[in-house]
Formats: structure tokens, sequence, C-alpha cells
């Protein structure tokens, strides 16, 4: 079966892409609430999956608990990669680290100030690029397009809090 193709809830847009069994990418756009009902994501079977998460805007405690099976029942079957993961679901990865499951992020977005431009901006992080900054639960030092070093616009030691997930080494 040949995708892309588009489910569509509520307040939640999913689109897959890539051909099943193989891997698929999957993008979902939107909030995860109570409403989100994990035996109703009818996603193709496949071997793995990647998940990317950037236009995910808003996931309250509910929609956790039913994403969280969601994935563990997802990940017992099947390879799921997170990239681009958006500040709320870190935010929320911080507090219930259960949301990732057994999953691997790869990316992740991370609130930013720029002093000269006076603008909050998010950048992506990537796990690979940024591994030993981020095991020290620092922010990476990021430029921005005027020239300026950004500074990290949260704390630190709260953003990166549950990190040791997200980068996979204890
Ligand atoms: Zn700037």
């Amino acid at each position: 079966m040949t995708h892309p193709s588009t489910l569509k809830y509520d307040n939640l847009q999913i689109r897959i892409e890539g051909q099943a069994p193989e891997t698929l990418h999957v993008w979902f756009d939107g909030e995860i609430h109570e409403n989100f009902k994990s035996q109703l994501i009818a996603l193709p079977s496949a071997h793995s999956y990647v998940f990317n998460l950037s236009g995910l805007r808003s996931i309250n405690s509910l929609g956790i608990r039913e994403w969280s099976h969601f994935l563990l029942s997802l990940t017992q079957k099947s390879h799921v990669t997170l990239e681009e993961c958006s500040v709320v679901f870190i935010d929320q990865a911080n507090i219930v680290p259960q949301i990732i499951a057994n999953s691997k992020v790869i990316s992740f977005f991370a609130p930013y100030y720029c002093p000269q431009c006076n603008i909050e901006l998010n950048c992506k992080l990537s796990i690979a690029n940024h591994r030993k900054k981020l095991s020290e639960r620092r922010a990476p030092q990021i430029i921005h397009s005027c020239g300026a070093e950004l500074q990290f616009d949260a704390l630190e030691e709260s953003y990166f809090f549950n990190i040791d997930k997200l980068v996979g080494e204890k």
C-alpha cells in the first residue's frame, strides 16, 4: 500500500508518507487531548516509524495517558523514532517521561532569544550533533543569522531535566 494519506480528527491531523511495511514517516499536527483515542489511530503496520512532532501544539494530561499507551504498544512491535519534538512535547516529557515510551528521540526544539533582534525563536537541536553539551544539561551555543549569540530562553536544568532519556546514554 502506498501513501501519502491523511487521517483527520477533531483537533489533530496525521499525515503518513512511505510504503508499509517499510518505514513510514508520520506527521502529527494539532492537539493531543482527551479525544485522542489510541485504538482509533489507524496507522498501517510497519517495521519502523519516524514521527515528526514539530506541529504538536498542545498536549494535556488525558492526552498524555492515551499517547503513552499508543506509543508503548507500537514500540513493542516496531521501531519508533521521534524527530523535531515541539517545545510543548519536551515540556511534558520532563514531567511524564513515559510519553517517549521505548522510542528514540533524534531531534527536538528548544526556546532561544536573540538579544540583538529582540525576538524569541525555537531552534532545532539534533541529539547527534549536541550529545555532549546536552548530556551536561547545557544549552548548545547557537549563532543567529544576524551574527549575535542566542540566549537560551528557559531554565537549562528544567528543560533538559530528562535529557538522559533523550540522548539514550545512561
Ligand atoms: Zn538576531
